[in-house]
Parts: structure tokens; sequence; C-alpha cells
């Protein structure tokens, strides 16, 4: 009885602080369309869901950045500190900024004051590959929406933080998660999978972002029928992705990996949405002559009937964990819209974003290993065959050929998001000189166990510096500019009006750079390392700066030699918000 009794109160006192700020504004398609030209407001992960990570604003420059101080910071609190990855959401002068083991906080711009806090339930058993962390929500309607590392979705009260739906994914237990954060496209909310490491079947899928309710469902892995859903739930077929049997030998198709674990972006323009495919299952090459479709690949698909549009693989045939699942940021150059995509294997890619042609490749690390280059007529890397993990059958100690292989499968770049300016053309790219020893061992599929067939160890180049800001020219491809760091880039990049470019760093200082030079012009030190993509936006007239703070993800768990290297580097969990001194 007494706790039915509290229950009422506490259903009342919800109700209680609901009504008031039940007046706030519902985020429609067109806010969204048009989040990056709206500075008072961050609505999608990417600043736009174009995901350039540009904010026109400039009150915070090169002459004003001197007074830039900490306006407030607030701790994800707990025990649960590890990797913090996520770009809070601005809207309306409340911040919604999830963290690590899938939890997500309201908070008052102004004072960092705490509105509410949402802590999913977690099982035991989940399989995270790289870290308990989250890459940030989605905003719709009244709603916030995010994916957990069970492999849910959870669609909150803006208002309240109370929980309006809830939606399996998958099956955690076969080695499923969710990390990334949702796209919105035509009421629609757009996710992909995690679990790539155990042999799952990528796929990108549509919900009702009112309801939850499947829409249509996309298999990244050629030869998966895609299937769309009415209001019942039952299913029709919508066409194959690609052709069975095409470029998968045998059966391996049936656990062909190219998961969508980043997520993807949206051009209004295009009607295209794009998702980064990562490895196909398991990493021995040898064991699947072929392309395996559409593995680390770009992926446009046609976002309100779910059918693929084009593809572009970047790693045909991957044998060393080139996920290829960097985000593609759309801009427009002389009026066609491109795409810039740097890619874990080193090669920073410009294709043509309503019909995938390939427009301009080259290299944006130092050394790579596996290819010369790419063939801008065939659209194909021109490989070393010498330097591909060998075939492991009949092997000494029944392993392949070691090789060692730059980038790592770390990636010249990995899920740190990277930055476009329209002002100076350039995209501002995270990226990592690394490299790995690797090769391949026997393996057979088991649902929920690992599948990778190989084995590995991450080595540093040199005694230097492993990552480096880069300001890259799309249309040369010249490094016009670079800032390098010790420790290996983990955050994203923003870049804004006021020609300045901020980044994060593991050693825990949020910097910023003058946008054409690389010149740094304004650092902090927020306690703890930074692998989150600060964001920018206005309020009342002042422009803030806000990045979440805590070390983590995959580096300190696979990092091998260059996980030593940075093992000093301490954990935390907090968000911080700068703006100007009066
Ligand atoms: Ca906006
Ligand atoms: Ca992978």
């Amino acid at each position: 009885m007494q706790i039915r009794l509290s229950s009422l109160l506490v259903a009342a006192a919800v109700a209680a602080m609901a009504s008031p700020v039940l007046a706030q504004k519902p985020v429609t398609d067109q806010m969204i369309e048009n989040d990056a030209a709206t500075p008072g407001d961050i609505l999608s992960w990417g600043l736009g869901t174009q995901g350039q990570r540009y904010s026109p604003l400039k009150q915070i420059n090169a002459s004003t950045i001197g007074k830039l101080v900490p306006a407030w910071s607030f701790s994800f609190g707990g025990e649960k500190q590890r990797g913090q990855q996520s770009q809070p959401l601005i809207h309306e002068g409340k911040m919604y900024v999830t963290a690590s083991y899938s939890r997500i906080f309201a908070l008052d711009v102004k004072t960092g004051a705490k509105l509410w806090k949402y802590e999913h339930r977690l099982p035991e058993g989940i399989m995270p590959c790289c870290d308990v962390i989250n890459r940030g929500a989605a905003i719709y309607d009244n709603l916030v929406i995010f994916g957990t590392l069970d492999a849910q979705l959870v669609a909150l009260n803006a208002a309240t933080g109370e929980v309006v739906w809830k939606e399996k994914i998958d099956n955690y237990a076969d080695g499923y998660s969710n990390t990334a954060a949702p796209i919105i496209a035509n009421g629609l909310v757009m996710t992909g999978v995690s679990g790539g490491e155990f042999g799952v079947v990528g796929r990108v899928e549509a919900r009702d972002a009112k309801t939850g309710r499947l829409v249509w469902m996309r298999p990244t892995v050629e030869g998966h029928m895609g299937y769309t859903y009415d209001k019942d739930g039952k299913a029709s077929e919508n066409g194959v992705s690609g052709t069975t049997g095409k470029s998968w030998p045998g059966d391996l198709w049936k656990t062909g990996g190219a998961a969508t674990w980043l997520g993807g972006t949206y051009n209004a323009k295009t009607g295209l949405i794009y998702f980064g495919t990562g490895n196909p299952a398991p990493w021995n090459s040898h064991l699947r002559k072929g392309d395996n479709l559409y593995s680390c690949s770009t992926v446009a698909i046609d976002a309100k009937t779910g059918k693929i549009v084009w593809h572009y693989q970047n790693t045909p045939n991957d044998g060393w964990d080139f996920d290829g699942v960097n985000e593609f940021v759309t801009y427009e150059e002389g009026g066609r819209i491109l795409g810039g995509k740097a890619d874990r294997n080193g090669f920073f890619y410009v294709n043509d974003a309503k019909t995938g042609q390939l427009v301009n490749a080259f290299p944006f690390v130092k050394k790579i290993t596996w290819a010369t280059g790419i063939d801008l007529k065939t659209g194909r890397p021109n490989y070393v065959p010498e330097n591909r993990p060998g075939d492991p059958t009949g092997g000494a100690d029944n392993k392949g050929k070691s090789v060692f292989s730059a980038p790592s499968f770390l990636g010249g770049k990995n899920q740190m998001p990277m930055a476009y300016s329209p002002d100076t053309k350039l995209f501002y790219v995270p990226s990592n000189e690394w490299g790995m020893e690797i090769w391949n061992e026997p393996v057979t599929y088991k649902k929920g166990a690992a599948y990778l067939g190989a084995g590995f160890t991450i080595k540093t180049l040199s005694d230097g510096p492993i990552g480096a800001l880069r300001a890259v020219d799309p249309k040369t491809g010249k490094i016009v500019w670079e800032a390098t760091n010790n420790a290996p880039l983990w955050g994203g990049v923003l870049t804004t009006g006021g020609n300045l470019v901020f980044w994060g760093t593991p050693e825990g200082f949020l910097q910023a750079a003058d946008a054409k030079t690389g010149k740094i012009v304004w650092k902090f030190q927020t306690g703890s390392g930074i692998v989150a993509p600060p964001i920018t936006w206005q309020q009342d007239g002042e422009q803030y700066v806000a990045v979440a703070s805590g070390w983590g993800g995959a580096v300190p768990l696979w990092g091998g030699d260059v996980a030593k290297k940075v093992a000093f580097l301490e954990q935390g969990g907090s968000v911080w918000v700068f703006k100007l001194m009066k």
C-alpha cells in the first residue's frame, strides 16, 4: 500500500514538473533539415544532418578567444566513468547529453542544473567491442531518442525523461549493440547496428520516430532481403540487397558483418542517407574471395523507400579490419553536391553525393602499406599483394604469414568525426599514424562469439606524436596544415564562422586553432581525456562551446603498444561549457 502511495506521489510530482515545459516547441522535420543554418540550437549529430560540424557563429574568434572561460561543468557521477564520446544536443535552453553505460542527462544550458537523468538498465553479458560508450541522441517532436549497449532504442519525453517508447533492435547475446547517435529524416528515426566482430549482418532500420514502429529495414550485406512493414508489423519483401552469391563465396554472406555502427548522415537535397559499413566477417580475407559487398563501403539509401541507390566500396575484400564506417560529410561545390570521407584505410575519398561517382581520392596519413593509391578511373585500390596477411591454411603453427600494416585497424581515422568549413573549403581531419602486426588464424562461426580469424598487435611507427589534426583540401588532396599530438586523437572536430577549429585531446585539452593556419590560439585542461566532438551554439546573444570529457574507447582496450604508451591517462565523466567572460 505504501509503495502504491509513493508511486502516486511521484506521478503527481512529475505531472506538476511537466506542465510548464510542455509548451516547449516540438522539433519538426523542417527544423532538423535547417539545423546547420540555425545556430541557436543543435538538433542533430553533426550540427546538421550533412555532418559538417560547422557553425556560422563568430562572437568567439581569434581576437576574443582569450576571454573564453568555463561557464559550468557537470559530472556524470557514480562510478560509471570510462569513455565519453557523446555529442550533446541543444534545444530551447536545454542540453541533452548521453554518457557511458547508456545514460542520458537533461541539463539547463545556462546553469548546468540537472533537469532529469535516465539510466538504462543494462543486462549482464552485453558485448560492446570498444568500450561502454555512446555517441549521442536524436531529438524529434517532444522526444529524445538514443540507442543502448543492449541494442535497444529508447525514446524519452524531453521534458520529463519518462520513457515514451522502447524498441529492441536485436539480441545483445548474439553480439549486437548500439552506440551511434540515431539520425532523423521525414519523421523516421534511422539506426544501424554494431557487432561486426561477431559475424552479425549489418543493416539500417527506419522507424516512425513518434511511435518506434518499424517502417523499413535494409541489410548491408549483399544477398539479404530488405523489408517494409505495415501498421500491424506485417513484413513485405522490398528487394534483395544486390545479388545473392555475387560477391561472396558459399554461405559466408549469411554472417557477413558490414556493421553500420557509426550511424549515418542525411542530405535533404539528395533525399539520401549515407551509412558507412564495417569489416566483412571474419577478418581472414582468404576465406571470402570476392569484393564482399557492401562491407567497407559508403551505402546511399533512399530515406523514403529503404532501397540502395548507390554504393562505393573503399576497401574491396578487406583483410585488415578497415571498417569503412567513417561519416560521409556532404558539401556543395560549383552547384554539385559532393561527399567527403576520411576512411580508416588511410585514404580520403570525394564522391558525388547523388551518384556515388568517385571524384577524388588521396592519402591523408603519411604511411599506407596495403595499397599504393586509388585508381580514379576504376575507383579501385592498387593493392600491394605481399602486404596482405597470409592464408593460414597449412601455415606453420596454423598461422598465415604475418605482415606489418599501416594504418593499423584503429585507422588513419576512426569514429571521431571530422569537420568541413564552407569558409575555408577545407576538411579538418583528426588522424593518427600507427601500424600493426597482423596474421590470420583458422576460425569457425559460433553465434555470439568473436569471429575474427586473426591476431594482431598495434604498434607505434616512431617515438614521436601519433595524432595529427590535419586541414585537408578535398580538391587538391593537399594537407594545408597539421597540428600534431602525442597521444592518438580520438575526439571529433568543430569549425566556426569565427575562423576557428576546436578539438580535444586524450591528454585532456580542449583547444582551438586558426582555421587557415593551424596556429593554436587557446587551450583548456578538462581533467580527463577528450574522445568526443565539441559543439557551439548561441543562447540569449552569447556564444557557448561545450565538450564531454572522459578518456576511454577502443585505444586503451585494443591499442597494444600504443595503449601502454598512454596508460598514464586517467578516466573521467563530465561535460564542460564555456563562454566569453564579460
Ligand atoms: Ca541548429
Ligand atoms: Ca571492425
